[in-house]
């Protein structure tokens, strides 16, 4: 393990949490876990303003916005010497805040009545699973707090996430991280969607495009991605994230 990652890890774990999302739910509705199985539901009502227009986040100049040329590989590439799975946890760790500090900014805008279903696309949102096992309709901001606090409680967790010298990463992490891995993906994919005017009013697309580049060519690079979670049902066009990871794909800034 190594000890510059292990100690980084460990001083940034202390920063607090937004403090402008909601409250942790009651554990009487919080799942233990996000469920593997809930694949994107189509909604009921496809969006009318938008439709037949392209999303901006796939007009230029926002589509190029801060993704240098070349590609995302060198970055993602394991360093020399350095262990896979401290590997792997740190990044998703850099993720996860980074993903974090933009909802953070965002989630004055995403509420339950701007967001009632956790949408994606147009007729594209996803349904959560919970403790009976029932795929439900959450709103936007609630399926993303019980993402965000299961993600960060999993951070905090030695056992899944050892950062102690000694302590080895357990046999289920790989799975573990798959499993965080979509949840994330959804979190990006819900605010490409609902929230990229204030994205662009922040004047952050740069930053947030480069951003999910990146957490797309280390998911696909350690295979913690599947290709059909980002590019939807195989066969028909690609929607939301997923036009935009193939249009991505053409540019030549991720691979396939
Ligand atoms: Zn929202």
């Amino acid at each position: 393990m190594s000890f510059f990652n292990s100690i980084g890890r460990s001083m940034q774990r202390s920063g607090p949490r937004s403090t402008k999302r909601s409250p942790t739910p009651t554990s009487a509705t919080f799942p233990t876990s996000p469920s593997g199985e809930n694949l994107p539901a189509t909604a009921g009502s496809p969006t009318t303003i938008n439709s037949g227009q392209k999303p901006l986040y796939l007009c230029s100049p926002f589509v190029e916005a801060a993704l240098v040329k070349g590609n995302f590989k060198t970055i993602v590439m394991l360093p020399k010497y350095v262990d896979i799975m401290e590997w792997v946890a740190v990044n998703i760790f850099d993720f996860f805040q980074n993903l974090n500090m933009f909802y953070g900014v965002i989630s004055e805008c995403c509420t339950q009545s701007s967001c009632p279903t956790m949408s994606a696309g147009p007729a594209l949102s996803y349904t959560w699973i919970n403790q009976d096992r029932k795929s439900v309709q959450l709103a936007a901001p609630t399926y993303i707090d019980y993402v965000m606090t299961w993600v960060q409680n999993l951070l905090d967790d030695e056992g899944t996430f050892p950062t102690k010298s000694g302590h080895d990463f357990p046999p289920t992490f790989p799975a573990t991280i798959k499993h965080v891995y979509r949840q994330l993906l959804r979190v990006f994919a819900h605010i490409y969607h609902a929230h990229y005017p204030q994205i662009l009013h922040l004047r952050s697309e740069p930053h947030f495009n480069s951003l999910f580049a990146h957490f797309l060519a280390f998911g696909r690079e350690y295979e913690l991605l599947d290709i059909k979670d980002v590019r939807g049902t195989p066969g028909q066009p690609a929607v939301g994230i997923g036009a935009l990871w193939e249009r991505w794909k053409e540019m030549g800034i991720l691979e396939g």
